[in-house]
């Protein structure tokens, strides 16, 4: 530790340069000082759905252990930080949204930062650190964190530690769990080195200091995580615990904790990647791990679990006949409430996937304008009969439609605690589990550590803990994040967990709203917008004995199905609340004769109808118009099952608003018995990306020959990748060039705006 009279004597000697005392003091605050301030850092987080918001949270609260000072801002919040004049390190975690763009939070920062008349030393004096969560299941892949990153580079900021790219596709702790392990390594080397600099920048010649260097042996020494030891009391039961219980000779405690766990413990999830074995391999009397149920060696693992995150909110219920009544998304401002004027299943059949088209009214509402290749957002409430099991669960019903007051604890120790902005004043409980908590979230790991303080059975604490343990990552993956599980499936897994609402609260994440594409041009549907879906289907698993509908399609099915009538005879039309989600780059090119081509299969083909409908009207308009060629480039299951929209398009087809239509079939004889790699003109494709590498000289000609452009749209787990490599390909092949530059070619026309991609998983 330098003595404080060191710095005495420094301060003395700068008599003379009083200006630059100012930047000594900046510097002073950075080092751990005697005075008891410690060093501080910088942390700004840009969050879209709370994911970046947490890692940032869990990063300021455990500063402290650290013998740090971090001072927490979402980038939004400009007025809390200024990195202009910053001395301190800046540590930075965004995420990236929708087609690359950076979460609302940080629009305005990254607008700001990306302006041209800022200097190439704006930055100088910055260093950052940075953390880019993202989704490689997306085209730009997390776009926002390296936008950031280019700037701040490009306006001289300096990196202290390397930036970790975490992918939501693969789990982002893979990433994001080492990252924070050494971030507070490269702070304190951070914070050393830009105090040598600054000090040697302020010193004259003749003073020499001697520089503090911090090292971990400063501050307390405490682990931003836990360590906890195999506890005995463990459900996770090794074999031989097992065959006893079997037996039916355990203790009554055992016997009935395991009888609680029973439901799953016969099996475990086929699909999930953890590390149980395939069941047809056990033998009978061999145990399988399960949600509630682990086996060595991770029962017998000590464990490394998250730091407990500190409760920052107090909640109360009071019985108000004041509660306002309100009913809907509270955001009245951008939301419409219109009406259903017309619903068609597209699909038919067992073996594929329910597709249905919404039709919405939306002539009341003139300020609903919209184009093809627009989307917006629906909102739907959480399901009534899950928040009611939600409200018996925490033994609150009865108090359901009390007023819920919620204020930051006094003695928190949260940094930059606030009340959340998504939970309204003077709602009813009821309301706030209905339309503000995204009760099907599956829980985060400091939501898990959080519940293991509120679980009164050891074996079930001890599990909780595995799960949200460093050891444990691969069951957390198998049995939460892959089957999608959520909060109350995860409570009702542990009986004796009974967190208070305050912690509910704190955790789970605002209800989001989900996004689709506009499926229609309002110069033909005029004031009507259409847009199609597949009712997602969560089947039933050993975590989740009976299978569920997704939250929005699964409440748009319900919602259009058969109505009461109402007393006139005629059955009222149900309701849904949207808004709009303009899009800014995926629209059909304004000029008639540019040539494009249309990758949409299944759902994907949504904005393409748009987009046809809008040139089959132009095209009656401008009957001397110069059109190019248009493609599209459609796939299914089943000629006649899940052919969606086969009649428009073969009318566009027929009116000459569409050029080529390629259909392919992936589980139709034909197409089945070809193999994916005999893409010869004859052969019947599976997948489009096959067709497009069949069709690959007119794709290549109507991109790189004649200007045009390829637009891509549907499910970027699979499909969006396989074409982006088709497309690789066919350049590859049409032009003669090697891979590298193929890619290449294709990155300039995404940059160029000519391939575009509305994708989502
Ligand atoms: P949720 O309850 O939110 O569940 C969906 C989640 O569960 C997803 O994470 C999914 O990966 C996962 N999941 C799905 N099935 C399973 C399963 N069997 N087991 C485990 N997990 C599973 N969708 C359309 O159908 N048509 C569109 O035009 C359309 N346009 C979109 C445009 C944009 C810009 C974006 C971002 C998305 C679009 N989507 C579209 C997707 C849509 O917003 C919803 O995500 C989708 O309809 C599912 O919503 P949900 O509430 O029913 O499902």
């Amino acid at each position: 530790m330098v003595p404080l009279r060191h710095f005495r004597s420094v301060a003395w000697k700068f008599d003379r340069h009083l200006s630059k005392l100012g930047s000594l003091i900046l510097a002073c605050q950075n080092l751990h000082m005697p005075c008891g301030k410690k060093p501080r850092f910088v942390l700004l987080y840009g969050s879209q759905k709370g994911q970046a918001q947490s890692i940032a949270e869990g990063v300021a609260e455990v500063a402290e252990e650290h013998g740090l000072d971090a001072e927490l801002s979402c980038l939004d919040a400009n007025a809390k930080y200024n990195l202009e004049l910053e001395t301190a390190p800046v540590v930075f975690i965004v995420s990236t949204t929708g087609d690359g763009e950076p979460p609302d939070n940080a629009l305005k920062f990254v607008k700001c930062i990306k302006k041209k008349n800022l200097a190439s030393d704006h930055y100088k004096h910055l260093r950052y650190a940075l953390l880019a969560l993202g989704d490689t299941n997306y085209a730009n892949f997390c776009n926002c964190g390296k936008t950031i990153e280019r700037r701040l580079q490009e306006l001289g900021a300096r990196q202290f530690y390397a930036t970790g790219y975490a992918d939501d596709g693969v789990g982002l702790e893979v990433v994001v769990d080492p990252w924070l392990d050494g971030l507070w390594k490269a702070i304190k080397e951070a914070l050393s080195k830009m105090n040598a600099e600054e000090a040697a920048e302020s010193c004259p010649p003749d003073v020499q200091l001697n520089l503090l260097s911090i090292t971990d042996h400063d501050g307390p020494q405490q682990q931003s995580s836990e360590k906890v030891p195999t506890s005995p009391a463990s459900p996770s039961a090794s074999p031989a615990q097992l065959a006893v219980s079997d037996l039916g000779s355990v203790p009554p405690t055992r016997s009935s904790e395991l009888a609680s766990l029973s439901s799953d413990a016969a099996a475990a999830p086929t699909s999930a990647a953890g590390p149980q074995k395939d069941q047809a391999e056990l033998s009978h009397a061999e145990p399988v791990a399960s949600l509630t149920r682990s086996l060595p060696p991770l029962s017998e693992s000590s464990l490394n679990v998250p730091a407990l995150p500190s409760p920052y909110l107090e909640v109360s219920l009071q019985q108000a006949e004041t509660t306002e009544e309100i009913d809907g998304p509270l955001d009245k401002e951008n939301l419409h409430e219109v009406p259903i004027s017309k619903a068609v299943q597209l699909t038919s059949g067992e073996s594929v996937k329910t597709a249905l088209l919404l039709e919405l009214d939306i002539s009341a509402h003139p300020t609903i304008t919209y184009q093809p290749g627009d989307s917006f957002n629906v909102f739907c409430p959480n399901r009534a009969a899950e928040v009611e099991d939600m409200l018996h669960r925490l033994r609150l019903y009865d108090q359901r439609n009390y007023a819920v007051n919620i204020c930051l604890s006094k003695d928190t120790k949260k940094k930059g605690a606030q009340v959340p902005s998504h939970i309204p004043k003077n709602v009813s409980l009821l309301y706030l589990l209905t339309w503000c908590l995204e009760i099907r979230s599956v829980p985060k790991k400091a939501f898990l550590r959080a519940l293991v303080e509120h679980t009164a059975d050891g074996g079930q604490r001890r599990r909780l803990q595995e799960l949200c343990s460093k050891q444990g990552a691969a069951n957390y993956n198998a049995y939460l994040r892959d089957p999608s599980l959520g909060v109350l499936e995860l409570l009702t897994a542990f009986p004796s967990c009974s967190p208070p609402l305050s912690l509910l609260i704190e955790h789970v994440p605002k209800l989001q709203p989900r996004p689709y594409s506009a499926a229609s041009s309002p110069l033909r549907h005029t004031g009507k917008l259409r847009f199609v879906f597949n009712v997602v289907e969560f089947p039933a698993c050993p975590v989740r004995p009976v299978g569920r509908r997704g939250l929005c399609t699964g409440g748009l099915f319900d919602l259009i199905g058969p109505a009461p009538a109402e007393p006139s005879g005629a059955p009222p039309l149900p309701k849904v609340h949207v808004s709009l989600r303009p899009s800014c780059t995926f629209r059909p090119p304004a000029d008639l004769s540019v040539p494009f081509v249309m990758v949409g299969p299944g759902t994907g083909v949504a904005p393409f109808i748009g987009f046809l409908q809008q040139r089959e009207k132009q095209r009656q308009e401008n009957p001397r118009a110069d059109c190019g060629e248009t493609w599209l480039f459609f796939g299914c299951r089943h000629r006649d099952g899940d052919f969606l929209f086969r009649e428009e398009l073969e009318g566009f087809v027929s009116s000459g608003a569409l050029g080529h239509l390629e259909v392919c079939f992936s589980r139709d004889a034909a197409a089945t018995a070809a193999a994916p790699e005999d893409v010869g003109p004859e052969a019947a494709c599976r997948y489009v990306q096959h067709a497009l590498q069949r069709r690959g000289r007119a794709v290549t000609d109507v991109l790189l020959r004649r200007n045009g452009r390829i637009y891509v749209c549907g499910d970027a787990r699979n499909m969006a990748k396989d074409v982006n490599d088709a497309l690789v390909e066919t350049i590859r092949a049409e032009l003669q060039v090697d891979q590298l530059e193929a890619m290449k070619t294709l990155a300039a026309l995404r940059e160029e705006k000519r391939y575009l991609q509305d994708v989502w998983a």
